[in-house]
């Protein structure tokens, strides 16, 4: 089993615990429901989810094995608070109990960036001298809902959006003020409009009261771009490893037309970029499109273009105009890729897909497709991006048998 150097470890004491221990130390792992796996020790979960993921992938290929961290704790650099009170009206700031809109207080938490929860707990601090009120869902009255803070893992920049149910923040600069007097690291505030009864975290208005409304990060030696709604993986150390295996599987000679489909701000096209012939990224959000064509500018990478379109659709249109395709990256939320998208990719008929997953379920029911379209897997790896939870994070190379 590999491991790999993550962060610094800030409760040596508490890796030391027996795992049954860690389970207690831990004020709400019963309730809160995010680790599921809090009570095995690191090196069972990594056999666990190697087990589970060899035992799903078995009819189409062979498991490297998976890819654990050295130091698995605090790696989450999104950090999500929902604000409510309790019954006794206090305010309190945490997670909702799974599958319930019930709030779990947390002040702090194994999973997440020590500095973002401390920020979190800020705001909390500051509501009542700014006279600030939490939303209540079932009435719709009160302002603050959510609290979404974003950690540049190698900039050191941090985002603080605070997501309101109606567009006023009331002495704005001065709360901003306030805020970046305890922690003068925040490098922008948003306030994001929420006004939907609805359990999405953002809604679509923002205003940046503070900075430039996005922070950049570093990976792989290349700079991102990343704004509120954009998607970035939130365990930057595992996501280097990722990326790195993801592009070792395609195995680029510089000429390549590569497709990066589902490419978020853009980051597995733009490091690929160097090593092929010309990279076009596709990806459904907005934000994170126009995220994606500022990073490639800003690493100066003239061979990839960005479109905004769904990856289905896409493909589709390229394979109606007989475009040609070399390399495919892939990287599907949960749900996987459509059938419409996985028809055009057969259609395409690139030599290799290198299919990047955040649930084996829906990788091996693709991986099913796929391979009675004649494309066989030929590697695939682990890597844990979501250690102390079930989730777990594949990257497998496929190639198209040979006619
Ligand atoms: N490869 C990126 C993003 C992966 S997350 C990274 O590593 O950061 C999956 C992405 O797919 C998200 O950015 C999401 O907005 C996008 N997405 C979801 N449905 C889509 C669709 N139908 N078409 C295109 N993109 C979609």
């Amino acid at each position: 089993m590999k491991v790999q150097a993550g962060s610094k470890p800030l409760s040596e004491k508490r890796r030391k615990q027996q795992p049954e221990k860690r389970a207690v130390l831990c004020p709400v792992y019963k309730k809160c429901g995010g680790c599921q796996l809090l009570h095995m020790d690191y090196k069972k979960q990594l056999n666990w989810k190697r087990e589970q993921l060899a035992a799903l992938l078995k009819p189409y290929g062979k498991l490297e094995g998976i890819i654990g961290m050295e130091m698995p704790e605090h790696y989450r650099h999104k950090v999500h608070a929902v604000f409510g009170r309790d019954g006794k009206g206090k305010v309190i700031s945490g997670v909702y109990k799974e599958g319930t809109h019930m709030i779990v207080p947390v002040e702090n938490c194994l999973l997440e960036n020590e500095k973002a929860d401390a920020i979190i707990q800020t705001v909390k601090e500051l509501l009542k001298s700014f006279k600030i009120k939490t939303y209540d869902e079932d009435t719709g009255y009160g302002l603050l809902r959510h609290v979404l803070v974003r950690a540049g893992y190698s900039t050191g920049q941090i985002m603080v959006v605070l997501v309101l149910g109606s567009p006023i923040l009331p002495s704005k600069n001065n709360f901003v003020k306030a805020l970046r007097k305890v922690h003068p690291e925040i490098t922008t505030v948003v306030v994001n409009v929420n006004d939907k009864r609805t359990s999405m975290v953002l809604g679509e208005k923002e205003q940046v009261i503070y900075g430039p409304g996005y922070i950049e990060d570093q990976l792989c030696g290349m700079t991102f771009k990343i704004s509120p709604k954009s998607f970035y993986q939130v365990n930057p150390v595992q996501t280097e490893v990722l990326y790195k295996k993801a592009i070792a599987f395609a195995g680029l000679s510089g000429k390549e037309v590569v497709l990066d489909a589902y490419c978020g701000t853009g980051t597995i096209g733009m490091l690929a970029s160097p090593q092929a012939g010309s990279v076009i990224g596709v990806e459904l959000n907005k934000d994170a499109v126009r995220d994606a064509i500022a990073g490639a500018k800003r690493n100066k990478l003239p061979n990839i273009h960005f479109y905004q379109a769904d990856a289905g659709d896409f493909m589709e249109r390229m394979a109606d105009g007989g475009e040609k395709v070399d390399v495919v990256f892939m990287d599907p939320p949960r749900t996987g890729s459509s059938e419409k998208f996985l028809a055009a990719l057969v259609k395409l008929k690139p030599r290799k897909v290198v299919y990047i997953s955040c649930n084996p379920e829906t990788l091996a029911r693709d991986l099913k497709y796929l391979n009675g379209k004649g494309y066989r897997m030929k590697t695939g790896v682990g890597v844990d991006m979501f250690p102390f939870t079930k989730h777990v994070e594949t990257v497998c190379l496929l190639s198209r048998k040979a006619q």
